[in-house]
């Protein structure tokens, strides 16, 4: 085994340029230590965390309620699989179904995952209970949609860099512009149309925040045309907006919840679809499955990290430092040439670059900040996301945001 303590960042790199698969591109810094807001690199350097692992780590790094649960629980049973049932997954089911209002769960792993449950969920509805003939079901879904990396869900993205040379491609999925409902009104008149697949607020393709009543009058018709809306909330749930979820914010209520990341605060890989009963029970024994999906650990993390977020109250949190973050970034932007725009909502917002897509500014600012303590990570281009853990106190916030305007004027020069 090599021995981390005596390796620099450097060689760390090094590493896994050398052995791992490049199929991402971080940021050249190399983290050790988490906690709260904060992350330290090998050297020992503090950063603020302003993507927070993508949404996932909402309730702060090694929350000791999350890492409690975890470690108590991996002490006493990791995994029985589904082929036996254990004490904590009954309890699990309990407490998520009633924190969500839905009939029941059906517990997965990944994001990915639980998005391809949710298609087989809507699909497996659309043949038994709306009366589609077999093969025929069709999901509508948005251009720009980011919803996981398996061949299906690639097949359905319009992201070349996405699903490029990985065909042949999974059919029955019809794509229309993000935001539109006359587009969704016209193509929903399709007797085959089982579900709309949705982000409430599209995360990968830039935080794009549809207009104020798109998915509430999204529902509307969908509910008209008896066609399930699901709700992707693996990356916008959880607070992460300043709502529980982000339908919350238009009182819609999905026909099918996804949920990921933030379920466990990111202590665990733990993802879930939520659906009432009339959808739920068409899935039966040997049907869908995982082996990890539902374990003890899992469960207990989820439990712990979703009574984090009511107990420190980071809804709420998240909204307010939300509307400040924005009021920061809008005085920073009516002075600067370089940042266009700020949009988001609660602590998922984003600052529009200036500058050409495929320029190397939003990188080169994003390292910048890197030097300067703060982590974020460009997301398409000229866009950079700034996401930080929804336990963010607003001193630290408004340190943050002088991060940012410093960094920023250093590029104006
Ligand atoms: N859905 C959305 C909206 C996401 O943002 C993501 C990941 O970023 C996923 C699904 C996939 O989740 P995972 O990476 O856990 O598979």
């Amino acid at each position: 085994m090599l021995e981390n303590k005596t390796m620099t960042s450097e060689d760390l790199i090094k590493l896994e340029d050398e052995h791992g698969a490049h199929n991402y591109h971080p940021l050249p810094v190399v983290l050790a230590k988490g906690n709260g807001v904060h992350v330290w690199d090998v050297e020992g350097k503090q950063y603020y965390d302003f993507l927070s692992a993508y949404s996932a780590v909402n309730q702060g790094h090694c929350h000791p309620a999350i890492v409690g649960a975890m470690t108590k629980q991996a002490e006493t049973l990791t995994l029985t699989s589904r082929a036996f049932y254990n004490d904590v997954l009954g309890k699990y089911e309990k407490f998520i179904t009633e924190y969500f209002g839905f009939d029941k769960v059906l517990p997965m792993n990944t994001g990915a995952e639980a998005v391809e449950t949710a298609i087989k969920l809507c699909r497996k509805w659309a043949y038994e209970k709306k009366g589609i003939d077999e093969n025929k079901a069709q999901i509508i879904v948005c251009d720009n949609n980011f919803h996981g990396r398996t061949t299906t869900i690639v097949s359905f993205s319009n992201d070349p860099v996405a699903n490029k040379n990985f065909g042949p491609y999974t059919p029955g999925f019809i794509r229309i512009p993000y935001n539109d409902l006359s587009e969704l009104e016209r193509v929903i008149q399709n007797e085959n149309i089982a579900g709309f697949l949705v982000e409430p607020i599209q995360g990968e393709a830039g935080v794009m925040v549809p207009d104020e009543g798109y998915l509430q009058k999204a529902k509307e018709v969908c509910k008209k045309h008896g066609v399930l809306f699901i709700a992707d909330e693996v990356q916008t749930g959880i607070a992460r907006t300043g709502r529980m979820l982000a339908v919350d914010h238009e009182n819609v209520k999905p026909d099918i919840l996804i949920l990921g990341k933030a379920i466990s605060g990111g202590a665990y890989p733990v993802s879930a679809v939520l659906a009432d009963d009339q959808v739920m029970e068409v899935i039966q024994p040997g049907q869908h499955g995982s082996t990890f999906g539902g374990n003890p650990v899992g469960a207990q993390v989820a439990m712990a990290a979703l009574t984090v977020v009511k107990d420190e109250k980071l809804e709420e949190n998240a909204e307010n430092l939300g509307v400040l973050f924005r009021d920061r970034m809008n005085q920073m932007i009516e002075k600067s040439d370089l940042v266009k725009l700020v949009r988001g909502k609660g602590l998922l917002n984003a600052i529009v670059i200036n500058d050409s897509e495929d320029s190397s500014t939003a990188w080169d600012i994003c390292v910048k900040l890197k030097e300067n303590g703060l982590l974020a990570k460009p997301t398409h281009g000229n866009i950079i996301r700034f996401a930080p853990p929804l336990v963010m106190t607003e001193e630290q916030l408004h340190d943050c945001c002088d991060i940012i305007e410093r960094t920023i004027a250093e590029f104006e020069q």
